[in-house]
């Protein structure tokens, strides 16, 4: 996508594969300099970087849970120690923990409520008094999920739905400060969560998407690159669905 992010700061969270992988990859063709976090995988992170740095991009790994208020605190400070502002921050780092509502065990409603929605809090809380400063934009990664929910994801519909009313209200509250609070919200993506899903489950998701076919990672990517934009500048408290028409 042609878009000139040059002398931007951008933070994604579960930067390392899959869809926000993509998103970092996006925004260093885009000029941008990119900091992204990881829970584990080190080797990974660090390759990313080199990537990154071969490219010419000035690229930064922070490790951590985003589900840990002080990990969050610390990854913005790191951003802005080095680059002095954060002008974009996607909270992308989600998890599922699917099973009937009977079979749903506490641990796995507190994980994925933790790391989906406590996650998306903790980072934008973090980012907050840095975008008051000189504006921004908050794009959060929500899911069709969220709006049209699904049999055996009650915690993950929960934490996507959370996202979209936590977005629309810091919308309002950051407004004038000329910060935009967006959320993007994805159909089925070809990714390591998708992987998992068994012939006849892709099959029956295929045939509820007019498109008939996953989205490709990067076809998100471009979506939060767009709202990241001058040209979506006035944009805020919006929910961008990208799901091949899947939900309408
Ligand atoms: P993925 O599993 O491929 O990658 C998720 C990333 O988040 C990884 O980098 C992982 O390390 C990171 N992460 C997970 N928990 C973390 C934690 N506690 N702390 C720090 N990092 C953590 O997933 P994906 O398919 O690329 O999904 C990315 C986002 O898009 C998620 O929020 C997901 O809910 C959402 N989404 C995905 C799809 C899809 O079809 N893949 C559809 C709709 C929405």
């Amino acid at each position: 996508m042609d878009v000139d992010l040059d002398g931007y700061s951008v933070l994604v969270t579960g930067g390392t594969r899959g869809i926000g992988r993509a998103i970092v990859q996006e925004f260093a063709e885009a000029g941008a300099r990119v900091a992204f976090t990881y829970r584990s995988s080190t080797s990974e992170a660090e390759a990313l970087v080199n990537e990154l740095e071969e490219q010419g991009t000035d690229a930064l790994s922070l490790q951590g849970d985003v589900a840990d208020t002080d990990v969050a605190q610390s990854h913005v400070d790191a951003v802005v120690d080095r680059w002095e502002t954060l002008d974009v921050l996607v909270n992308n780092a989600g998890i599922t923990r699917d099973g009937l509502m009977l079979r749903l065990t506490e641990e796995d409603w507190d994980a994925v409520l933790d790391t989906n929605l406590k996650g998306v809090f903790n980072f934008s809380k973090a980012a907050y008094r840095p975008m008051m400063r000189s504006g921004g934009s908050i794009i959060n990664i929500s899911s069709v999920v969220g709006t049209n929910g699904n049999a055996g994801q009650t915690n993950y519909a929960a934490s996507k739905a959370g996202i979209v009313g936590f977005s629309k209200s810091l919308a309002k509250e950051l407004g004038s400060r000329d910060v935009t609070v967006n959320v993007v919200a994805p159909g089925y993506v070809k990714t390591d969560m998708t992987d998992e899903l068994d012939d006849d489950t892709r099959k029956s998701i295929l045939d509820t998407v007019p498109l008939d076919r996953l989205a490709e990672p990067r076809e998100i990517a471009e979506s939060v690159l767009f709202l990241a934009s001058p040209a979506a500048d006035y944009i805020t408290g919006h929910v961008l669905h990208v799901n091949g028409g899947m939900s309408m």
